[in-house]
This record gives C-alpha cells, structure tokens and sequence, in this order.
C-alpha cells in the first residue's frame, strides 16, 4: 500500500477500519483536554469502559450474597475461571482444556517449573535469550539454584551478534542443538518486550524436542497480540500476564497453558491446592489429591473473582473482534506508524534507528525505536503534548500501536507532535 502523511490519507484509512467502533469502548487519559495518543498498551492496556459493569456485578453479588455468591452469584464464582476457557483458548490457539487462569505471570512460570523442569545430572540446562526480561531472568536462576546447580553453568543464554539489535532464529536453533543431551528445558518470552522482536516458535520448540527437551514460552507480550497456536506446536507449557495487551487492569491474573499430551501424565509433580482438585468432589474436604484433568489441575488457591471480572470482559472484547481482524489492522498501523516515523526523520537532523525487525513476519505491534542525537527531554516534549510512550535507557522510546484503541489519525498526529518536538 502507498502511504501518505496527510490528515486525510489518515483520515481515510480509519474510515474503513472494521474495528474502528472499538477505540469508543476504551477510556482514555486526557492531557491538556485531549485524549492521548496511547503507546504503552505493552505494558499497561487502557481499561475498557464494559469493564466497569463486571467487576460491580460482582460487588453487587458479594453485597446480596455473601457466601452464597460462590453458587448463587450470576456468574457463580467456584467456576468463574471456565468461563475463560472458550474464548481464551481461541486467543492462545489451544484447546479449552488446556487453558485456565490464576495467580500472576512470574508465579505461574515458578509454579509450571515444578511441573516441567525436572532435571537430572546430565540434562539440567535452559536455554533462554540473552537479556530476558529481569523477572524471567531472576526466576530462572532461583529455580537452577534451587535443583542445586550453578545459574553460570546451567543456564545457556542466545546473544544477538556483535552489531545487530535482535537475535537470529539460526542462532538459537545452533546453540539448542550444541547443547544437546544437556538441555532439559527451553523457555524464551515469545515477543521480546525491549526491541519487539517475535520469536518462530514452532520452528524453536520443534527444534527443543528434537534434542528431547521441553519447551515453555512466556507469552507477556505475545498473547493477544499475535498468533499463536500452542496446541499444534505441541509448545509444553505457556504462561501470561493480561494486564499488558489483553486490558485487565494492573498487576492482574495471568493465564497458563499446559498442552494435553500431559493431562494424564500422574508422575509429574506440582505444587497442589484444592482449586486443582477434583470439582464433583472439593467440597468435600477428603484426603488425597485428585487433580482436575487438564490446565485447570494446576489451580492452587480459590479464585479472585474480582480481579477475574476486568479480565472476563477483555477476553469477550478478543473473541467478539477476532485475533485474525486484530493481527489485519496491526500490520497496517505498524506499517503506518514506520512510514511515519521515515518521514519525520528525513525532514530533520535526527536519526531514528528502528530496532524492531523491519520484517513483518518478525515482528508485531511495537516499534522500539533508538533516537540517536535525541534524549530524555524529547520523551518529555511528548508526554507533556499528550503522546504516552515508554522510555528505556539509553535512550530508545517504545511505541505499541494496539490496533484496539490506536487509530492511522493518531499515528499521523503522533508524527506531527514529534516533529515539533524535536531540536
Ligand atoms: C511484563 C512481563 C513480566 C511481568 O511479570 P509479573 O509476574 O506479571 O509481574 C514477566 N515477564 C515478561 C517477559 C514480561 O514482559
């Protein structure tokens, strides 16, 4: 498609957007009277204006009902984690079986390590890539301390090459193979959060089973944001927070994956608690755990419903638009917003150096970009004229146009707001 960075060429493109009535259903900070030009969906999702109907929903139950709203409610709330099963297995490419939802991102990961790094003295390693984000990397190293091995020795890190800003697939497709009958696990978040790069997962996780390791992926900045499918990629296990992409709110539940071809697996271990356990018989109260078959047998605590609920309506919004119309209009935007970024830079001194893989089969919504003779004060121009984006030091600002609630229109302001801004 021919590009232009015209108001009207924007104005055209946003006028056949099939998702266009979506960017009314979410609330949007204002600056200076005006709503925002959102960038940050990455890291926190605008909350959606249906959400607010959820959660009183459930206040209102726990007022009327106490205790009873644990059967009584409108959504009772013993079960209310099913409810995501349908449509969160569509986002993530599962069965429903294979999804659920408890807990946050890194205790779910810690808890599915239990389950699925079980080394022995010969196969102990995991690979990951370099500069993972922290938690991922503090994890890691906690779980490797906790089998008795060395982080520096049992942890086998991708760098990217010498020059280059991501990493190559061929690299780490080499460095599983070099490592071989040692490596017991591998787990990569499947979108890098820092330069937006998208992994081949299918290819990575074959190549993990050919040396007979297993493969996990944290899905942090993947899940509702590109296509994935778990199931068929035979992935073991997955992890996500929803508070990123999938509009949950702050620091809410995450969703976890276990494929099926470990349902009925009795001898892995897990941490256990009566929401994994049996569902005809937990209220009994009897001895001996009988999980759940399926995701759902990794539940530990009873559910928080309240923060189920903000995650409820985001997961209805993805199924009622469709991960494939989504991933449609993000190609675009993305596409849109790095025209408009070439243009701003030609005009001007600077140097954007975009960081993201230019392919689009690498990448997703986000654009990391390196402002080189630019700084910290033309990330606070931006902010101060009503364009949220996330600064990294050195000096790269990230930029997610989430196709849910960003608009072309917001993409060509962006870069009119830029251009002013910079000096
Ligand atoms: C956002 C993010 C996290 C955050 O973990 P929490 O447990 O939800 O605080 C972890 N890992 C990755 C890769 C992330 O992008």
């Amino acid at each position: 498609m021919q590009f232009e960075n015209t108001r009207a060429f924007a104005k055209t493109m946003d006028a056949r957007d099939p998702l266009k009535k979506y960017k009314d259903e979410f609330i949007f900070p204002r600056v200076n009277g005006k709503p925002v030009i959102y960038f940050t969906g990455n890291s926190l999702g605008l909350q959606p204006k249906r959400t607010r109907k959820y959660v009183d929903e459930v206040m209102k139950d726990w007022a009327e009902l106490a205790v009873e709203g644990h059967f009584y409610a409108q959504k009772p709330w013993w079960d209310y984690q099913e409810r995501f099963a349908g449509p969160l297995s569509r986002v993530v490419g599962a069965k429903p079986s294979e999804v659920t939802v408890m807990n946050t991102l890194t205790v779910n990961l810690h808890l599915l390590m239990v389950s699925f790094y079980r080394p022995t003295p010969k196969r102990y390693k995991i690979l990951c890539e370099a500069k993972a984000f922290p938690s991922d990397q503090y994890m890691l190293q906690s779980q490797v301390k906790f089998h008795g091995f060395d982080p520096a020795d049992a942890i086998v890190e991708v760098e990217k090459r010498e020059g280059e800003h991501y990493i190559r697939t061929e690299d780490i497709m080499a460095k599983i193979e070099e490592t071989g009958d040692e490596l017991a696990l591998v787990l990569i978040g499947g979108v890098n959060y820092y330069t937006g790069q998208v992994f081949d997962m299918k290819a990575i996780t074959r190549a993990g089973h050919r040396t007979g390791a297993l493969v996990g992926w944290d899905l942090a900045h993947a899940a509702g944001n590109i296509k994935l499918q778990l199931h068929d990629w035979e992935v073991d296990f997955a992890a996500w927070c929803s508070y990123k992409y999938m509009n949950s709110g702050p620091g809410n539940a995450s969703g976890a994956f276990v494929h099926e071809k470990h349902h009925d697996n009795g001898d892995l271990p897990r941490f256990a608690g009566w929401w994994g356990h049996n569902k005809e018989r937990r209220f009994l109260m009897e001895p001996g755990f009988d999980p759940v078959r399926g995701a759902d047998g990794w539940q530990v605590s009873n559910l928080p419903v309240l923060s189920l609920a903000p995650y409820l309506a985001s997961i209805e919004m993805f199924d009622e638009a469709g991960m494939d119309a989504l991933i449609r209009k993000r190609n675009e935007l993305t596409a849109y917003l790095e025209f408009i970024l070439e243009q701003v830079d030609a005009g001007t001194d600077s140097k954007f150096e975009i960081i993201t893989p230019r392919n689009p089969e690498e990448r997703a919504c986000q654009l990391s970009v390196f402002l080189h003779g630019q700084g910290k004060p033309l990330f606070d121009y931006l902010m101060k004229n009503g364009v949220i984006t996330d600064w990294r030091e050195p000096n790269v600002i990230r930029l997610a146009p989430v196709p849910f609630y960003c608009s072309f229109e917001d993409m060509y302001e962006f870069g009119q707001i830029l251009k002013e801004g910079i000096n």
